[in-house]
């Protein structure tokens, strides 16, 4: 099922190239009171919700995808998690260019573990990329997205991937700088979203999938997640050693080699096999 958030916060699924308005369904959601249990509810009812979804669907006129401004999949993560430095030729660029290690000395995941990006950055591809700090470098980050279904702490590797709910293409942005990771991608919008959540059931190896980048007409990245230091697995398996995971936490798994700038006017267009392709324009911050 492919399921996305568009316009004022409705619900469709997503056929071939056509969207079906299901947000008939969401009178399916049980009832939350305060204070509300942490995470996505959508997320977390997601199974339950399903027939319903289709169903609402079924009942619906398609309109074109592309017709409709795209928010992000998952309205209220509990967290967002990045993954620093997870492909060993992203760790061989950043070690090469002054102005990604501002000289310092790069490791790999294995060094640093993870971070956090705030949960006030998340947008979808319409809401696009709002450049803070143009005078310094701003650069895209191209990046598996695993949306957590069933929460938990300590989870094993062998169950790892029965934790995982969807997946979806995420953009890590980026500001170069000597702040904490936290920070610099934790700006308003530079976490992004989209096109739309694929469930798990839909793609076989989440460890096999190409993905790529291009800047207006630029290919920047091209690489395949087979390359990922820490896979899929094993990045759900240490991250819930640390942190309790809820349903609709976001999990993005690192980017490849080919990060570089983006400035305002620019369109960034990723892709992931099995997931699908999004277009976000950036422009520049107005405070
Ligand atoms: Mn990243």
């Amino acid at each position: 099922m492919r399921l996305c958030r568009y316009d004022d916060d409705k619900l469709g699924l997503i056929r071939g190239d056509q969207l079906f308005d299901a947000t008939a369904a969401l009178t399916h959601l049980p009832s939350l009171s305060w204070p509300v249990p942490p995470g996505d509810h959508l997320i977390a009812n997601l199974d339950v919700m399903r027939p319903a979804l289709e169903a609402a669907a079924d009942d619906s006129h398609p309109v074109p995808v592309d017709s409709v401004a795209l928010l992000s999949p998952v309205a209220n993560p509990n967290k967002i998690i990045g993954a620093p430095v997870n492909y060993h030729k992203h760790h061989e660029e950043a070690v090469a260019d002054s102005e990604i290690n501002l000289g310092r000395d790069i490791k790999t995941i294995d060094t640093y573990g993870l971070f956090m990006k705030a949960n006030s950055s998340l947008v979808g591809p319409s809401q696009g990329v709002d450049l803070h700090f143009t005078d310094r470098r701003n650069d895209h980050e191209v990046e598996l997205a695993m949306i957590i279904g069933q929460g938990g702490s300590d989870i094993s590797r062998k169950d790892a991937m029965a934790h995982v709910a969807a997946y979806a293409i995420g953009l890590d942005m980026t500001v170069r700088g000597t702040e904490d990771r936290s920070l610099r991608k934790g700006i308003d919008t530079y976490s992004v979203l989209g096109p739309w959540l694929v469930t798990a059931d839909e793609i076989a190896d989440p460890d096999k999938l190409d993905l790529e980048i291009l800047v207006n007409d630029e290919v920047r990245q091209k690489s395949n997640t087979e390359f990922l230091i820490f896979d899929c697995a094993k990045l759900i398996e240490y991250t819930s050693s640390f942190m309790t995971l809820y349903p609709g936490d976001i999990i993005m798994t690192g980017t490849p080699e080919g990060v570089g700038p983006v400035v305002p006017g620019d369109t960034m267009h990723a892709a992931i096999e099995g997931i699908g392709t999004m277009s976000v324009p950036v422009r520049a911050h107005e405070a």
